[in-house]
């Protein structure tokens, strides 16, 4: 298939995801996509730090909080990178905090060079400004490089009326809008995430990452998990 018509994808990885071996699930997965998609994947560091949470906890200043979480996200992005390589999955790391040890300093020319060479485009450092998520960042990436969707990995299979784990009433939600997501506040991602999406009209999919083949169910079957859109 030609590289111009693969459908571009920014997958969405929390931290949390990366402690486990599902790692190396959502590599295979992707290595198997790669026919047919281009993937960015835009990485979490919850798993290491949080600005609102670790850094609270600490006392420290928020933007201190906020940039540790942000060099969190970038020590994922290393794993990420790894299991890429092992994998025999080209893949270039950027990071919008300048680390150029460890990582390529965020470039739209090296961006597209990188998606033009078929490698898997990973994104860490968040936005590199404090006080926003990786969420946000997962759709500022997916405008930067005109991806049709996002995806956006959580341990739910799509979007719920309630807490799935405490009602047993709760039911899911196929589809809804930018809207609706932003006036419930809805908990799966943030409000500036939700208003950056609306406005340039960013499908986002909400799937749950560590059901068998969740990747490849999710390219195949438009219907699959629930959508914001
Ligand atoms: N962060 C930030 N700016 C950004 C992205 C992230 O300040 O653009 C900080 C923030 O403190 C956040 C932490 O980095 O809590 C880790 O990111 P996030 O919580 O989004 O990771 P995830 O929950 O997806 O693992």
């Amino acid at each position: 298939m030609n590289k111009s018509v693969k459908k571009r994808i920014i997958l969405k990885l929390t931290g949390e995801l990366l402690s486990s071996n599902t790692l190396q699930h959502v590599t295979a997965q992707i290595k198997h996509l790669k026919a047919t998609h281009q993937f960015g994947v835009v990485v979490g560091g919850g798993n290491f730090f949080r600005g609102d949470q670790h850094g609270v906890a600490l006392n420290l200043y928020p933007s201190t909080g906020h940039h540790i979480g942000m060099l969190a996200t970038i020590m994922n992005g290393l794993i990420l990178k790894d299991s890429f390589t092992r994998a025999n999955v080209p893949s270039t790391l950027f990071s919008a905090l300048v680390c150029p040890q460890v990582a390529a300093p965020l470039c739209q020319q090296a961006i597209n060079n990188a998606f033009e060479q078929d490698h898997v485009v990973i994104f860490s450092g968040g936005t590199g400004t404090p006080f926003f998520t990786t969420d946000t960042n997962a759709v500022i990436r997916a405008a930067q490089v005109d991806a049709q969707e996002v995806w956006k990995a959580t341990n739910v299979d799509g979007i719920y009326t309630a807490d799935p784990a405490r009602d047993r009433n709760a039911q899911m939600v196929k589809n809804i809008s930018y809207e609706q997501a932003y006036d419930e506040s809805l908990a799966i991602m943030d409000r500036t995430a939700y208003a950056l999406a609306s406005k340039h009209r960013i499908c986002i999919r909400i799937f749950n990452i560590f059901a068998s083949n969740a990747l490849l169910n999710i390219a195949q079957d438009k219907q699959f998990a629930s959508t914001i859109s």
